[in-house]
């Protein structure tokens, strides 16, 4: 196979507090390729926000390598990266046409090139409508959608998405999952997806990495391949291929293997 995109090697770290040390990861190791949606499902708490914070910079790493394109990752990763988050982080005193250009401004990279991307993905993903509305005349999964966008215009090398969907409803989150899932799945873009929810996982993902509890290590890494005839790769339509419960269970043990 080719070289992955993303490779952690043997990640291990530790928090240091007041109290002492806190074990977060031990010897994590998996790779992400181009264009593929890695699910980490993991209990609350185990390390799963720690992979990702490692992996966009925001912690330094402390044992183990990232490699990006075979590049070893140093100091202040040059990575672009895009993240989501739980909250949208969408200003209410800004227009959502604002609000997408908001990473363009703050990067200098009001290009009329960039401006243009922006115009196409508000276009494409059904944002127009409501460009020159504040967030809070927005559900909270056009927020969603709006959040998203903001940082596809960025055309990010890796999508990294912490949770996003665990402060909606039940039904809202079905339906936010789907839409952001299938977004991302035509944009192209390499993402990495933590979660608790195995349904979710699976639905969404290529490739599922499953954590044991903290300090985190790899329980197992299961590939996705969902039986759905004609139907697109969407979350919905995981949701309701034959073999969805299979991949849920198997997931549902592997977290509960006393290790
Ligand atoms: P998850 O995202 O899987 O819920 P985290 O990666 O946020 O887990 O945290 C893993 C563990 O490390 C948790 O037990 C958490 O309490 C601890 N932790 C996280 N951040 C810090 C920190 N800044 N200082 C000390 N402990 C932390
Ligand atoms: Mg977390």
């Amino acid at each position: 196979m080719n070289q992955p995109l993303l490779e952690l090697q043997k990640l291990s770290l530790s928090y240091h507090t007041m109290e002492g040390e806190v074990a977060a990861l031990s010897d994590i190791t998996f790779s992400v390729h181009e264009g593929e949606f890695v699910a980490v499902v993991g209990p609350s708490g185990c390390g799963k926000s720690t992979i990702l914070n490692l992996i966009c910079g925001l912690l330094p790493i402390e044992k183990g390598d990232i490699y990006f394109r075979g590049e070893r990752l140093a100091k202040g990763s040059p990575l672009n990266i895009g993240y989501m988050l739980q909250k949208d982080h969408l200003f209410e005193w800004r227009t959502v046409y604002k609000n997408i250009l908001l990473g363009l401004e703050i990067r200098h990279m009001k290009t009329a090139e960039h401006l243009a991307r922006a115009d196409a993905l508000i276009e494409q993903y059904g944002l127009s409508a409501f460009r020159d509305s504040r967030p809070s005349q927005l559900s909270g999964g056009m927020r969603q959608r709006a959040a998203l966008i903001r940082t596809l215009v960025l055309d990010p090398d890796l999508m990294l998405l912490d949770e996003p969907f665990s402060a909606l409803d039940y039904q809202t989150r079905l339906s936010v999952a789907d839409d952001i899932g299938t977004i991302l799945r035509s944009s192209g873009k390499t993402a990495v997806l933590v979660t608790h929810d195995i349904s979710e996982a699976v639905s969404m993902a290529d490739r599922v990495i499953v954590l044991t509890p903290r300090p985190a290590r790899v329980q197992s890494i299961i590939p996705i391949s969902l039986s759905l005839g004609d139907a697109p790769r969407t979350p919905m339509a995981s949701r309701n291929a034959p073999d969805f419960k299979t991949y849920f269970n198997l997931i549902w043990k592997e977290l509960h293997t006393d290790a």
